[in-house]
């Protein structure tokens, strides 16, 4: 069994409505994973957990938040790959050990995962699920660990990779960032109490207000004095080992909701303004700008509104089906781009038109909606792209194929244009892409358009996860 890689939400708070305000904040953040859904909660004595496959509105209803009332409260929303789609690997992970009982839920993948596992499996230990973040709870357990002065902060210089971890233990919620700040993670403040999130739009929707990051770095604990705030790396070990921000800017291209502040700015003033410049880098002679719904969309505005070619309303998108980029047979892709997507015909039948997406993975999905965009009439269509070519796979927790499945891996950009049918295809360039970021270049990982990763990726990674998967063979 590979062992999952995770694109997830996590929301953690302490209030008397704990539970409720849970289960509106992963509702907030389902856009982040739709695989599965979980909410752990506590009072300062023992935790208890709800969690199974599907979106939050299936595995959660009234009777249930009502069972799991307490002070303390994690939530957790998931999407992985394919392959380690199973109810065992729902969060929060709920263990007991000898300090007691814990509950985590994580978003992000720990690229030595599999390398700790298998160092604990050859000592005799038992893992229950395929996740990366089991690993976590063995590293914490460990009695050498747990004799240190802060068996946390000791524990997390251990892992490699991202995360963005919400912890509950009986008393206490934790927040933890990975010293990189790979994915996103924040802190909020509703009626006196604090709370934290993967994105701020889950503040928005309990009437919390953003406060600021969990700090790369930073150990953040919330219980019913307030708040503290300790740092796991000190400023003279990242000094040392050079370690530097290193955002995921895919988070603002594409994964997160564009009402949220990411990384300290908001998601739909970024889309806005990678429009801005597609529209300055990438001309079209065109009569109308459309986009992709509903990735696209901010960026389309952003075309428009530089190339002054009005901005219409191409395509319906039913949002009653569920992301057609998970479905694993291409047969059953391209059905449901077909019932997800609907182009409006009276909207482009004759017009050359500017098709605005945010990024190209595969390129299957791409083509099955030009392909109904030019059934639908459209005279030409322009492609335009508010990101480079996804060339590398992602490490640090997006879900993308393997290299070989990248359709930019390995073509130029007029094969690609070939590949999917259209008349002409501009991709936004690296520096362009950057340039629109309210932080300096330096703070991202462009990894999977530049192949520049932000950490060594071990190759004994591959081999033990290699290894694992013959092993389930036989
Ligand atoms: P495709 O043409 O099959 O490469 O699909 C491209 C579409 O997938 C774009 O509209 C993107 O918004 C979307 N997309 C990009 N990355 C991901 C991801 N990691 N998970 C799901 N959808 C994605």
């Amino acid at each position: 069994m590979a062992l999952g890689k995770d694109s997830c939400g996590v929301f953690g708070i302490y209030h008397p409505d704990a539970v409720e305000l849970t289960y509106l904040g992963i509702f907030a953040l389902q856009h982040r994973g739709q695989e599965s859904a979980g909410i752990a909660s506590g009072d300062d004595d023992s935790i208890i957990c709800h969690k199974d496959m599907g979106l939050v509105s299936q595995v959660f209803n009234e009777d249930i938040v009502a069972k799991l009332k307490n002070p303390f409260a994690i939530g957790h929303v998931r999407y992985s790959t394919t392959g380690s789609s199973i109810p065992i690997n729902a969060q929060p992970l709920v263990a007991e050990y000898s300090q007691g009982q814990i509950a985590i839920a994580h978003n992000g993948n720990l690229i030595n995962a599999p390398l700790l596992r298998h160092k604990y499996e050859q000592d005799g230990h038992i893992f229950h699920t395929s996740c990366d973040t089991e690993v976590i709870i063995h590293l914490l357990a460990n009695p050498e660990h747990i004799s240190q002065p802060d068996p946390l902060a000791h524990i997390l210089n251990y892992l490699q990779g991202a995360f963005s971890l919400v912890i509950l233990i009986p008393g206490k919620v934790i927040a933890a960032r990975d010293p990189f700040g790979i994915r996103p993670l924040c802190v909020g403040q509703i009626d006196g109490y604090y709370c934290v999130a993967s994105e701020s739009c889950a503040f928005d929707v309990i009437g919390a207000k953003y406060v600021r990051e969990v700090e790369p770095g930073e150990i953040v604990e919330i219980d019913s004095k307030g708040i503290t705030s300790r740092f796991f790396v000190s400023p003279e070990q990242r000094e040392k080992e050079n370690i530097h921000p290193a955002h995921c800017i895919f988070e603002h291209v594409y994964f997160a909701n564009p009402a949220s502040y990411v990384f300290g700015f908001n998601v739909h003033t970024t889309r806005f303004k990678l429009g801005n410049q597609l529209a300055k880098e990438k001309p079209a002679d065109a009569d109308i700008v459309i986009s992709v719904p509903d990735s696209g969309r901010c960026a389309a505005l952003g075309y428009s509104d530089y190339s002054g070619i009005p901005y219409a309303r191409g395509f319906v998108r039913s949002h009653y089906v569920g992301r057609t980029f998970i479905q694993p047979s291409q047969n059953v892709r391209d059905l449901s781009v077909k019932m997800k997507l609907n182009p409006i015909r009276d909207s482009v039948v004759g017009q050359r038109v500017v098709v605005v997406d945010d990024s190209i993975v595969r390129g299957t999905t791409t083509r099955s909606k030009m392909r109904a965009l030019r059934d639908a009439g459209a005279r030409e269509i322009h492609l335009r792209i508010s990101s480079p070519p996804v060339r590398w796979p992602c490490y640090y927790g997006v879900d993308f194929p393997t290299t070989g499945e990248l359709i930019a891996h390995d073509r130029r950009v007029e094969e690609i244009r070939c590949f999917l049918e259209v008349d002409s295809l501009g991709y936004l360039s690296l520096d362009g892409m950057l340039s629109c970021m309210e932080l300096p270049s330096d703070h991202f990982c462009t990894a999977c358009f530049s192949g520049k990763y932000a950490l060594p990726v071990d190759p004994q990674v591959g081999k033990f996860a290699l290894e694992r998967k013959q092993m389930h063979l036989f």
